[in-house]
């Protein structure tokens, strides 16, 4: 996959005029942070719940990325259902994005002092890995389990850790894909408020 553009706004014939971005007015970092966890949470093959992270140094580079899955050998043969018997249940076995980011940047960098961007807010066990890898920051999209034990036990454990746990605010409401003519195959589309920005790839099927 070549990333042609990361602002394509002349290509756009499917959204409308009003809703461009100004070339001028680039994305924030946070926002292109986010965006990237977003599209990792589209690789999850869980059928609830997918969750997206982005793991970025204190240079402001991404070293890694991670999606809700199952641990490798595990895809088809481990169940993706949430109730029934402990056993055959994805909470046995599913690893979270936070932990694929971090091991997966951790293979060829160092995690310390990284900022974790990620969809949904750490369940307590990542938040153990987060704290214990010496990340600085978490920034997040959704905390719709804000009432559970496992994310009051998460909040409870970075405040500890004096790790700051910010809720991005201005934001995507949706990433959709779309075929495009000109690179083949997709046109990926991130909508933050009324504007939006383009991220075009040209896919090598072969
Ligand atoms: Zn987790």
């Amino acid at each position: 996959i070549q990333v042609i553009s990361t602002v394509e706004t002349e290509e756009v014939t499917w959204m409308s005029d009003e809703t461009f971005l100004p070339l001028t007015d680039l994305l924030i970092d946070a926002d292109y942070f986010m965006a990237v966890a977003v599209l990792s949470a589209k690789r999850s093959k869980d059928p609830n719940t997918q969750v997206g992270a982005c793991l970025v140094d204190q240079d402001n580079k991404i070293i890694g990325t991670g999606h809700n899955c199952m641990p490798n050998g595990g895809d088809g043969k481990l169940p993706w259902n949430r109730d029934g018997d402990k056993l055959d249940t994805k909470y046995m076995y599913v690893c979270h994005a936070e932990l694929n980011a971090i091991v997966n940047a951790s293979a060829k960098a160092d995690v310390k002092g990284c900022t974790m961007y990620v969809t949904l807010f750490p369940c307590n066990e990542c938040t153990k890995l987060i704290i214990q890898a010496g990340l600085k920051e978490v920034v997040y999209l959704c905390d719709k389990y804000y009432d559970t034990p496992e994310t009051i036990a998460s909040k409870r454990m970075l405040d500890m850790a004096g790790i700051p746990k910010n809720k991005l605010l201005v934001f995507i409401s949706s990433v959709e894909s779309s075929s495009s003519e000109k690179y083949g195959h997709c046109v990926l589309c991130v909508v933050q408020n009324n504007s939006f920005f383009l991220v075009s790839r040209k896919c090598n099927t072969k």
